[in-house]
């Protein structure tokens, strides 16, 4: 057997001449088929289709084999698709070269950008930086335009931890959120997302809600502020705040797990979650009391928090059984993670206290969400608009596919 028999035939694709026909104009229907129609006389093969439409204008780019016939025959291809351009009052372009598109390179990432409003100069900016590293952009597409300007670049040829980092740093500085995740299958499969309660989840944090019934809601709030900043063990400041609800009449549940606010965009995240076959679960510093309520409600898989303990009636200012702190919160999600049957590599957890940080960084993906700045610059990716629908962005969901996973009832 010689050598060149042992070598695979060279595709249409690999170094043979190739025609880049490029449309533009105002869209309407029967554009592609005439185009197609049109190149089908000269009985050549598609190699590659890209079209869009934005703002009713519509760019389709086809990469087709040169006609057989040589010059004379691709000259005639031009004048016939020129002309019914011409008849269609669209642009054309054709460009002659060689083979089919450069591959692209190793290292590929998505970066998905959140702006309210997504500025051009902010788009400038990350642009740049992504150049800067190394990483070229292959393409750019709108995920959605509400309640946030969402766009994901798909970029390749840079390390997805060294972009991660660039771009953190200018997102900061620009004010938008940037989430970059490697591209792969991982991304498209089955996952688990957990969740922190406490002004993520929901707009509220419980143990304030009892302390406003027991009467020492500034005491609560002062405590679990400097807790959530990072400033007091979380442990300790959470008997501290659970002893001054002792007393409370048990009545008082009922009514918290009433006065609590989901956050904008919750239960369309959680249903389109749902729809698209992952797991969720919350873990919380705060209560079973709630928690438990809240799993019910909205259809959690795994739900996990401290429990007050009820005496005769009324809260006696303890908290029993396991303690969900920082480290337990990640232990939880690792749990969750092994009963699910997820690899920790594909969870997403979000959060936005310092007890949160854990699993923020066990997770696949850790969301800070409307962080305190403590959490923002230690998570992988922070949000800091205040629907939390926004992290189905950063896996890549369009709004799209939001909206239709929650008309179909
Ligand atoms: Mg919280």
């Amino acid at each position: 057997m010689s050598a060149a028999s042992q070598t695979p035939p060279v595709a249409a694709g690999d170094d043979a001449p190739t025609l880049l026909v490029k449309i533009f104009g105002k869209d309407r229907p029967g554009i592609t088929a005439g185009l197609f129609d049109t190149l089908a006389a000269f009985a050549v093969d598609v190699i590659d289709i890209e079209q869009i439409v934005t703002r009713g204008r519509i760019t389709l780019c086809a990469l087709v084999t040169a006609p057989a016939g040589g010059a004379p025959a691709e000259g005639n291809l031009r004048a016939t698709v020129h002309s019914w351009a011409e008849s269609m009052r669209l642009q054309t372009e054709i460009i002659s070269g060689r083979g089919d598109n450069r591959p692209r390179g190793t290292g590929r990432s998505h970066v998905t950008v959140l702006g309210h409003p997504l500025t051009a100069g902010s788009t400038a900016a990350i642009a740049a930086c992504i150049t800067d590293t190394g990483g070229n952009i292959d393409r750019i597409f709108r995920l959605a335009k509400y309640p946030v300007t969402a766009v994901e670049f798909a970029v390749s040829g840079t390390e997805t931890e060294k972009l991660r980092t660039a771009l953190a740093t200018e997102s900061a500085a620009l004010g938008v959120d940037v989430a970059v995740v490697a591209a792969g299958l991982q991304r498209r499969a089955q996952r688990l997302v957990v969740m922190d309660v406490d002004s993520t989840l929901i707009q509220d944090e419980v143990i304030e809600l009892f302390a406003a019934h027991a009467g020492c809601e500034a005491e609560v709030a002062e405590v679990t502020a400097r807790a959530m900043r990072g400033e007091l063990d979380f442990e300790e400041s959470l008997h501290e705040r659970v002893a001054l609800l002792a007393g409370l009449d048990e009545s008082v549940v009922d009514k918290v797990r009433a006065e609590v606010r989901l956050t904008p965009g919750a239960r369309t995240l959680i249903k389109t979650l749902k729809q698209l076959g992952f797991q969720v679960g919350v873990v919380s510093g705060g209560f079973t009391q709630v928690t438990d309520d809240l799993r019910e409600r909205l259809g959690l898989d795994f739900a996990s928090a401290n429990t007050l303990e009820i005496v005769d009636g009324r809260l006696t200012g303890r908290v029993t059984g396991e303690i969900v702190d920082r480290a337990g919160k990640a232990r939880l999600l690792r749990r969750f993670a092994a009963e699910a049957g997820v690899p920790l590599a594909q969870t997403v957890a979000v959060g936005d206290g310092a007890n949160d940080l854990d699993m923020l960084n066990a997770a696949g993906l850790g969301v800070a969400f409307n962080a305190k700045p403590v959490v923002r610059e230690a998570a992988h990716t922070a949000v800091n608009v205040p629907f939390l629908d926004t992290v189905l962005y950063l896996l890549g969901v369009t709004r799209e596919e939001v909206e239709a996973a929650n008309t179909h009832e």
